[in-house]
């Protein structure tokens, strides 16, 4: 079934984008709305990091990906919209090169919405809920791509740590500082130019894109990207990057053995049953409400002696 849709969504690719993308290979998926906190951009870092790695080592043997985002960013919403020119800028240079061709694809789906959001979460095989911990209230997309038998690669905020308790720890891609490491290193000080003067790769990808190598040589289109990582980086990307850019690693490997990766899909759709809407709005007349349920007669049914509870 995962095939036949990951078959479906690259027909839908080919027609309205004129790219081909390979259904065997990893579908990393990123589709929510673009806001600094859900952290895009840490996404776009890591690829630039293996389309680095692949440049300085065309043997490398790595796990063939498609890296495929929707989302949409509120019309002032500055720096939201840069990070979207940027993956584009950087799924047009990717796409273009031959040395990337069955290694690596980047897709930015236009104009995503809930109807066309029903052709993507299932065709997943990774789904990225990767915000700061302690930003997300709850998200609701990581729960429609895990019922639909995503893996989630994932920082412990919202209902990612709901959705790691159930589908278990051993199904569920875990990276980065949690929300109180997060509270802490902001109350010390955080300087991300630490971690950008330690990380050689993570160096590499932010002075590739500040060259303007993913945008025909202009330095100074992603400017405001660079001096915002550098600078402030509010969101602790840098802090992040090294955690998740080993936890993708291990995803990559983790994919080669497609009976485990079944396994463990299968059981992320079998332990989502918690997340139901009824279980859910039971909650809520019980914990926050506090309704209780309200036997009705109903002339149709009051001849039969049913009663339903509504
Ligand atoms: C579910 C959904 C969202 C919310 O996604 P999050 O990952 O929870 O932010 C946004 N847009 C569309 C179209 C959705 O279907």
């Amino acid at each position: 079934m995962k095939h036949a849709i990951k078959q479906d969504l690259a027909n839908h690719i080919r027609l309205n984008y004129n790219i081909e993308v390979d259904p065997n290979s990893l579908f990393d998926i990123q589709a929510k709305r673009f806001h600094e906190y859900k952290r895009q951009h840490l996404d776009a870092l890591y690829i630039v990091t293996l389309y680095n790695r692949n440049k300085a080592n065309p043997e490398l043997d790595i796990t063939p990906r498609t890296f495929l985002f929707g989302g949409k960013a509120a019309p002032g919403y500055f720096i939201a919209k840069l990070i979207i020119k940027l993956i584009n800028s950087i799924a047009d240079t990717v796409n273009r090169d031959p040395d990337m061709r069955g290694r690596l694809k980047v897709v930015f789906l236009k104009d995503y919405n809930v109807k066309f959001a029903q052709r993507v979460y299932p065709a997943a095989d990774l789904s990225e809920q990767i915000s700061t911990a302690g930003k997300e209230a709850s998200g609701t997309g990581n729960m429609k791509f895990a019922m639909n038998g995503a893996l989630t690669i994932g920082t412990l905020d919202g209902a990612n740590i709901e959705i790691r308790e159930e589908v278990g720890p051993e199904n569920f891609f875990l990276f980065g500082l949690t929300a109180e490491e997060v509270y802490a290193l902001k109350a010390k000080g955080y300087n991300p130019r630490d971690y950008y003067n330690k990380n050689s790769e993570l160096k590499l990808a932010n002075d590739r894109i500040a060259s303007g190598f993913f945008c025909n040589g202009d330095a100074n289109l992603f400017k405001p990207l660079i001096d915002n990582l550098l600078n402030h980086d509010q969101y602790l990307l840098l802090a992040d990057y090294e955690s998740y850019v080993e936890c993708q690693d291990w995803v990559g490997q983790a994919y080669r053995d497609q009976d485990n990766w079944t396994r463990m899909s299968i059981l992320n759709t079998a332990r989502m049953g918690k997340f139901s809407s009824d279980r859910s709005i039971r909650d809520y007349c019980e914990d926050v409400w506090n309704v209780q349920p309200v036997p009705i007669q109903i002339e149709a049914y009051a001849q039969t002696n049913v009663t339903l509870k509504v």
